[in-house]
């Protein structure tokens, strides 16, 4: 780009443009995430971290928007972020080209604000899970109030274009650009891919937000004594019932939590005489859930503390526990009961 944009340079200069504008581009990413997520993390939308990869970066948060107008600002955000870089970078070229700065810095300054310009009108077309589909799809649901609905023609409308990018890379491949037409065609497959998943977390969320945790969770969890050696934890528990995670009881009360990884951690030597007590994990608020909260909110929870499992308490007694497998077991079966009778008919079936 840079000898045709700046002609007349040394070969090094060209050099150090093109890496800075790449450093560049990669800063430009991570303020156009840092845009979502602050905005994000305003409307108490937790966040997990900014990922970057190949085709960009992406603002993870550990929960759904709750509400339209939260959605519509946090993906309105980045656009407007990268937009605003692109005025200020242009402006920082024409000033740098005015002061008869080096002509490396009037084209690198040049160059990010038609990066940034592209990044946030890219990012503004309407198809999810672009931000101009989840602007779409704040609107949508905003006007119907059914998040569902909108989720699927903001996901139809990203299929269609994730189709479109596909078709597009696969003509200019056809016609020499490999390239080019290589990477139109990922960034199609990975758009699908992303809009499929994220209808497929809004069906998710619908079918387990209107389920109580007590009706999913296992009411009779196999519990493991803190006097128990890890000896005997891994003989007459891991492998006799297969699970790799135990509440940790002592009498009626919850103490804690053990897991093989931390059982493993130990020296082999050292299990029959050391008791599970001395390597579980104490209980934590993040290890916990009421039996009247939603199977969904207990999804989200999991996938914050990462550990897959919760115990269902109330007032201290153990109730239950429940996991993300019995979470998708769940679904798994909703669907086949939704799909059989089809909410859209607008006819009540009972169950
Ligand atoms: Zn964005």
């Amino acid at each position: 780009m840079f000898p045709a944009l700046s002609p007349g340079l040394a070969a090094a200069s060209y050099w150090t443009m093109g890496i800075a504008a790449t450093g560049g581009l990669l800063l430009s990413i991570v303020f156009h995430e840092t845009a979502h997520a602050l905005v994000a993390r305003h409307y108490g939308i937790p966040m997990r971290g900014i990922t970057l990869f190949i085709f960009g970066g992406v603002a993870e948060m550990a929960a759904e928007p709750r509400r339209p107008r939260d959605e519509l600002l946090m993906a309105a955000a980045g656009p407007a972020a990268s937009l605003a870089l692109a005025v200020l970078l242009d402006g920082l070229s024409a000033a740098a080209l005015a002061a008869g700065a080096p002509a490396a810095i009037a084209g690198v300054a040049g160059y990010l604000a038609l990066l940034n310009g592209m990044l946030g009108i890219f990012n503004l077309i309407p198809a999810f899970p672009l931000d101009g589909g989840r602007i779409l799809r704040a609107a949508l649901w905003a006007w119907r109030g059914d998040l569902e609905w909108a989720t699927r023609l903001a996901a139809g409308a990203g299929t269609a274009f994730g189709t479109l990018l596909i078709v597009l890379g696969l003509i200019g491949v056809l016609e020499g650009d490999f390239i080019g037409g290589l990477w139109r065609f990922l960034i199609g497959l990975f758009v699908n891919a992303a809009a499929s998943a994220s209808y497929g977390e809004t069906v998710a969320r619908r079918l387990l937000a209107a389920i109580p945790v007590s009706r999913v969770m296992n009411p009779d969890p196999i519990t493991v004594s803190p006097q128990l050696s890890v000896q005997a934890f891994f003989d007459d528990y891991v492998y006799r019932y297969h699970h790799r995670w135990f509440p940790v009881m002592d009498g009626p009360t919850v103490l804690g939590s053990v897991a093989t990884q931390q059982a493993v951690a130990l020296e082999r030597s050292l299990w029959p005489g050391v008791p599970v007590g001395e390597v579980m994990r104490p209980l934590t608020a993040e290890d916990v859930i009421e039996p009247e909260t939603d199977a969904y909110t207990a999804l989200q929870k999991m996938r914050g503390g990462g550990a897959g499992r919760l115990v269902v308490l109330r007032d201290g007694v153990l109730l239950g526990i429940v996991s993300s497998r019995d979470l998708l077991g769940v679904l798994a079966l909703e669907q086949v009961l939704h799909d059989r009778m089809p909410r859209d008919r607008g006819r009540v079936v009972p169950r």
